[in-house]
């Protein structure tokens, strides 16, 4: 079978859906692999380090289209991507299916078999696939980078001939997978680290990263090891308690969020209004709204002597190494489904049902049925 890299076409978008390394170890498994021209160039990746890895390169996205049995791309294809593809061919991508209506239907009338990566099941047979915790631990990586580069205070502590500093107080709200790696991030720096999460199962984490775990009363585990949304009341005393430590800290970085529901507001106007002179608020939630009132999506704002930013698209700034990482997860995907050369996917198998999105004119998977129809 061939497998298709396209271009990403999505504004700002760096990243590519195969490295070379990967497109090496695919070529190996006994299929054939085209590139579109120029795929991987804004990653790094020249169309050459394609070739050498034994890809074929194909001048325009059309004709790339055309020959695709499986479209593997970063994000999801576009309506004109579906209608170049031929009835029956396969799409895998991260989909993100509740902005996607209308490529979701069209999918559907081309009768395209399509895996959302976001949909794989987090058990532990399928971490090697999982976009989600890749993409989110470059995303946490890069917000303590941006945090420090904001920030008007060096990171670490320092003893020169000018006197001592201080090192930084740096606040990580919500430790998860980007959560976490924020926290080692911004350590490593050299800043005084604390984490906050409503699961209990995030002290031990947060602690044997060096950082010092904020306990509060509210515990909020929800289904599948995320959180649950909290009460009204649970929020108010929240926002009560965590006030006085983030009117300590110098760069406050939030990651919150739930499945399938707006990010929560964590830090209301008084809350940022309270923060030193000069502080700095990385809110990687904006892409949910953020967990900042005051977040603006895809912009940094100051407010009074706050500095708040809330990028979009993090993974897509390390385009290199969150290339690679994508690429892994869809090698450890693909070998699932790969036999002899063609793609056989057993659509018992757990991993495999739960990320099917489409398949022969149907919408496969219920929630999202249920939002399209
Ligand atoms: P996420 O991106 O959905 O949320 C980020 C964090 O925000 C979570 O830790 C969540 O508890 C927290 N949060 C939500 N509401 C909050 C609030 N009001 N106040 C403070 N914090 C709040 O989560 P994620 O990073 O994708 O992962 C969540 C869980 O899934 C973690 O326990 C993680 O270890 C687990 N996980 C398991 C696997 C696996 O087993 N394969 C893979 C990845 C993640």
């Amino acid at each position: 079978i061939k497998l298709a890299v396209p271009k990403e076409s999505a504004t700002g978008e760096r990243r590519v859906a195969l490295d070379p390394a990967t497109v090496k170890r695919l070529v190996g498994l006994g299929v054939e692999v085209l590139v579109q021209k120029g795929a991987g160039a804004r990653a790094y990746f020249p169309d050459e380090s394609f070739v050498e890895a034994g890809a074929h390169i194909v001048g325009t996205a059309a004709g790339l289209l055309k020959e695709a049995d499986v479209l593997l791309k970063v994000q999801a294809p576009t309506e004109k991507e579906v209608a170049g593809l031929r009835e029956g061919a396969t799409v895998i991508a991260t989909i993100m299916a509740y902005r996607q209506t209308e490529v979701i239907t069209l999918m559907r009338e081309h009768k395209l078999t399509c895996f959302a990566m976001e949909l794989i099941p987090r058990i532990s047979r399928a971490q090697s696939m999982d976009v989600l915790s890749s993409q989110a631990a470059v995303a946490g990586y890069k917000a303590a980078i941006m945090g420090a580069d904001l920030s008007s205070r060096f990171f670490p502590m320092l003893t020169t001939a000018a006197g001592t500093i201080r090192p930084a107080t740096v606040l990580v709200i919500g430790a998860g997978v980007a959560g976490l790696q924020a926290l080692a991030t911004a350590r490593r720096l050299g800043a005084i680290v604390q984490g906050y999460d409503v699961r209990s199962a995030a002290r031990e984490q947060v602690e044997s990263l060096g950082a010092k775990f904020i306990e509060l009363p509210i515990k909020a585990e929800g289904e599948g090891g995320y959180a649950r949304e909290l009460t009204d009341e649970e929020k108010a005393q929240q926002a009560d308690a965590l006030a006085a430590y983030i009117a300590k800290v110098d760069v406050l970085i939030t990651t919150a969020a739930i499945p399938g529901r707006p990010s929560p507001k964590i830090v209301s106007q008084a809350m940022a209004e309270g923060m030193k002179p000069g502080a700095v608020i990385i809110d990687l939630a904006a892409e949910g709204g953020g967990n900042c009132e005051l977040t603006q999506p895809g912009k940094t704002i100051t407010h009074g002597e706050v500095i708040i930013h809330g990028p979009l698209n993090i993974p897509s700034q390390v385009p290199l190494h969150a290339s690679e990482m994508y690429a892994k997860n869809l090698f450890a995907f693909l070998q699932l489904m790969l036999a002899e050369g063609e793609l056989k996917p057993d659509f018992e198998d757990e991993v495999i049902a739960k990320s099917l999105l489409t398949r022969d004119g149907t919408i496969t998977h219920e929630p999202t049925r249920a939002l399209v129809e």
